[in-house]
């Protein structure tokens, strides 16, 4: 069960616990078996994003008003996480390697190529995709390892369809910052790509705006609502949208094409979304899938600052988040340095080759390392992560910088790579340590 910094470092002291694990710090009870631990129900809860995903490890209460008899969610915050993806990375290895392949054996070859006869087998997804797939349960079964999870939250779709089709869904709720307005805001926002109708302005604040003004008997329904900016808002003020836009035929033709064009399930467009839901659901844990709009609600009704892993804690059903003001802990997809001991050229012929081994003095690229210099120019004391060199003289990727050419026999070994590198970042009033 998760405990403050301060029991831990009692824990450790008194000899009742080992550490496990330096980053993300774990200890183990020595002194204690399973059986007699009370554990506290903990809920793990993703924001699953395209660069990032946010993980929030949470402690569920459950507070009964007292004068409703209604019970609500409340959550106290015990973990911030958020996980870097390297989709990209991925993406851009896989392409240099199919071009430089396709120069080098398309010349040597004669043999008519082959081309529309493969097939993708069902469910395949690109590997810059699975791999967010992929890293994100790997973390999921990890933080299960070390903590007793007992449900997952996850984001699933921007918004909810379902709540939009319910017809007491009214301006009046939006202004007033309920849920169903906060559907809404999104459901506008994709529908009509984050551009002002009337202007195409783009990246500048938007309002929901009556395409026919309810001044002359539009309606609240989602049907009658575009975004305009301000200024626009302003103009039109109650003109019927052909009056506004009589000089500009062509934008009144594509607003009601748009009008009428039914905007597809933003879930169903994202496979990967669905693959990460159905991978949790394998779990067995009970999991619940929540909109954005629903996250945004609730993060500003409770304000609490927007990060990756603050939204991710703010996912689903939740009364009050207590215990926010934490650091949050960057997890960096490195992967684990390249298979390739070859380094080619841009026509991707051989030019180089690397070390045949990974491993320098005891030491690989990745290993989280302390370094103590005593003397000369590179003199002092550097935490991070290192880059090992066949000559034994290394660099270290500390907080701000990287210091290079660090001798082998100054560095100490923390915790052996493992794909990931860790930074500690402040989040709003949290401080980082
Ligand atoms: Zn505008």
């Amino acid at each position: 069960m998760p405990c403050s910094e301060k029991r831990a470092r009692l824990l450790l002291t008194r000899g009742r616990a080992r550490v496990h694990r330096v980053v993300p710090m774990v200890i183990r009870l020595v002194d204690r078996e399973k059986a007699d631990c009370a554990l506290q129900p903990l809920r793990l809860k993703l924001d699953p994003g395209s660069k990032t995903t946010g993980l929030a490890l949470v402690r569920e209460v459950e507070v009964i008003d007292q004068k409703s008899g209604e019970i609500a969610r409340e959550a106290v915050v015990l973990s911030l996480m958020e996980l870097v993806h390297r989709g990209r990375q991925i993406s851009e290895a896989l392409t240099a390697r199919r071009q430089m392949r396709r120069r080098r054996r398309g010349n040597l070859r004669y043999r008519a190529p082959r081309f529309l006869n493969r097939k993708k087998p069902k469910g395949w997804l690109a590997p810059s995709l699975q791999h967010r797939v992929d890293i994100t349960m790997a973390w999921v079964k990890r933080i299960q390892r070390w903590a007793p999870v007992s449900a997952i939250s996850s984001e699933l779709v921007r918004f909810d369809m379902q709540a939009l089709e319910s017809p007491e869904i009214s301006v009046a709720q939006y202004q007033q910052g309920t849920l169903a307005g906060y559907e809404v805001r999104e459901y506008l926002l994709e529908k009509w790509a984050r551009t002002c109708a009337y202007c195409g302005a783009k990246e500048v604040p938007l309002q929901v705006e009556h395409i026919r003004p309810k001044a002359r008997g539009g309606t609240d329904r989602v049907s009658n609502l575009t975004l305009a900016c301000g200024p626009c808002n302003q103009r039109k003020g109650a003109k019927p949208v052909e009056e506004f836009l009589a000089k500009e035929p062509q934008r009144l033709a594509r607003i009601f094409a748009q009008v009428k064009r039914p905007l597809k399930d933003a879930a169903a467009v994202n496979a990967t979304r669905w693959a990460l839901a159905n991978a949790l659901k394998a779990t067995g844990l009970a999991v619940e899938l929540a909109s954005g709009g629903k996250t945004k609600y609730n993060r500003i009704r409770l304000h609490v600052p927007k990060t990756h892993a603050l939204d991710a804690a703010c996912v689903g059903e939740l009364g009050a988040l207590h215990d926010w003001q934490k650091p949050c802990l960057a997890i960096k997809c490195t992967g684990r340095g390249s298979y390739q001991r070859t380094r080619l050229d841009k026509y991707g012929f051989p030019r180089g080759y690397l070390m045949r081994v990974k491993r320098v003095h005891g030491y690989q690229t990745g290993d989280l390392v302390s370094a103590t210099v005593p003397s000369g120019k590179k003199a002092g004391s550097y935490t991070g992560r290192v880059a090992v060199r066949a000559s034994g003289s290394f660099n270290i990727q500390c907080k701000d910088a990287v210091v290079q050419g660090v001798g082998h026999k100054h560095c100490k070994l923390i915790q052996r790579s493992d794909g990931y590198g860790y930074a500690r970042i402040a989040t709003n009033k949290g401080e980082a340590r």
